[in-house]
């Protein structure tokens, strides 16, 4: 046996888990493409300071998670493994100089991602993102358009139950142009001087994200934070009235629209970048971490961080890994990949190419076959065609006529002619299909 396993946090997709995770990326491509979303496909590494700049140094995902790979050659840049999407779309929103395009630029990628992350169920060190992006409209009308086709595309999957949980971050990088004054460095002192006096009680994590970064210590998972986080001052109540408004609007904007929200004034994301609307879409009753099924925000910052002209933008990730969790542990996986309906087998070895050559016909007139390529007995070959759940099985006969034996009925017709047999078992699997 070989010593080698996958590395810790790197999973192998087998089935029925690799269907699952094919059908839930595929739906995400038609959910995009229905909402005339723009496929983008980017590179898997960027420039590690893209990271840095974009989700910001104190974030978990760039302090602790990241993953740089050694420069190569005469090149002095640091790649790094993306961690996350959005940093590259909107690199890429900048580079290709979508500004000039009809605004708000709809982007869709399915990404794989990597987070040096502690390994458990539902969080890998490589996992996978359906992740949208609007790009150039600061109205809450884009808002409400973004956060409806996440839940949808998550209750068309069979996910019913799904909440959105939904908060206004409020603004840092504000701007008269987006029609705002400051409101969040406001809170985060109000937050700051909530947990200075128990400053002593926190562990060591929280008292230096107390210094550094005071809005994380809403998601700490420190019991001692987390029992005072509950009656730490709620965002919504410090918003500055732009961005109260905008609040407002997405929050009626959704009601009309009939996505039910429940108001989530502790929810903060990890990622520095996000400004106003913040949602989660979160599975009740999952364990722990398992329910949070994607998230999402708006960045109205984050063009001119990363060098382009001052641009508002929204999105969201959808964690494809967890989706299939979640469906498996609710007995909604779709039906595997099934082996192919039809198996060509033969009585003697020497007709192992004919046979080839007759399953890539059936494939190319549009039904599944295989060759069995073996030399083994004609019995042998029958029963792993049973095996594989074949409805049909094609025996080259010496003479090299075919037979062609009904798995399903178990009932066999007399050798005849290919032209004939090839025919009668297209008919089978269309009528049995
Ligand atoms: P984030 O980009 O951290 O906001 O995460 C958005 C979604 O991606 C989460 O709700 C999860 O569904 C998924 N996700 C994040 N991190 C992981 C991970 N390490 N393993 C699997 N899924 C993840």
């Amino acid at each position: 046996m070989s010593g080698f396993q996958s590395p810790r946090g790197l999973r192998d997709l087998l089935e029925p888990l690799a269907s699952a995770h094919g059908w839930a990326t595929d739906r995400a491509w038609a959910a995009a493409d229905a909402a005339g979303y723009a496929r983008i496909e980017l590179p898997i590494a960027e420039e590690s300071a893209l990271f840095e700049r974009a989700v910001g140094g104190t974030s978990d995902i760039v302090s602790k998670e990241l993953y740089r790979l050694e420069p190569r050659g005469d090149d002095a840049v640091t790649l790094a493994l993306r961690p996350e999407a959005t940093a590259g779309a909107v690199r890429a929103y900048i580079q290709h100089g979508m500004r000039s395009q009809p605004q708000p630029v709809r982007l869709a990628t399915v990404a794989q991602l990597f987070r040096y992350d502690r390994p458990q169920k539902g969080r890998y060190r490589q996992f996978t993102q359906f992740d949208i992006e609007a790009i150039g409209d600061g109205g809450p009308g884009i808002d409400l358009e973004v956060i409806e086709m996440g839940a949808a595309y998550l209750r068309d999957l069979g996910l019913t139950d799904v909440q959105v949980h939904l908060n206004s971050v409020g603004c840092t990088t504000c701007r008269p142009a987006y029609g705002c004054t400051t409101c969040r460095p406001a809170y985060v002192e109000t937050l700051r001087a909530h947990f200075t006096p128990v400053v002593q009680e926190l562990s060591q994590v929280d008292q230096s994200r107390l210094a550094t970064n005071p809005l994380r210590l809403l998601d700490s998972k420190e019991p001692a934070t987390v029992k005072r986080a509950a009656s730490a001052p709620a965002i919504t109540d410090h918003l500055c009235a732009d961005c109260a408004a905008h609040h407002a609007a997405v929050t009626t904007g959704l009601a009309t629209i009939g996505v039910a929200v429940l108001p989530a004034p502790r929810l903060v994301r990890g990622l520095d970048y996000y400004t106003r609307t913040a949602w989660e879409y979160l599975l009740p009753g999952e364990q722990g971490q398992q329910g949070a099924l994607g998230g999402g925000g708006r960045y109205d910052g984050l063009v001119e961080l990363l060098g382009g002209t001052p641009t508002p933008g929204i999105g969201f990730a959808i964690g494809i890994d967890r989706v299939v969790l979640a469906l498996e542990a609710r007995g909604l996986l779709p039906i595997a990949a099934s082996g192919p309906a039809i198996v060509v087998a033969g009585i003697e070895p020497e007709s192992v190419a004919e046979r080839v050559a007759i399953a890539a016909q059936l494939r190319a007139a549009g039904a599944s076959a295989r060759a069995d390529v073996s030399t083994r007995k004609i019995g042998k070959q029958l029963e792993g065609a049973v095996r594989d759940g074949a409805l049909a099985v094609i025996i080259v006969e010496p003479d090299g006529r075919l037979t062609l034996r009904d798995l399903v009925k178990a009932s066999q017709a007399e050798p005849a002619e290919r032209g004939g047999v090839i025919a009668a078992v297209l008919r089978l699997v269309q009528n049995e299909g």
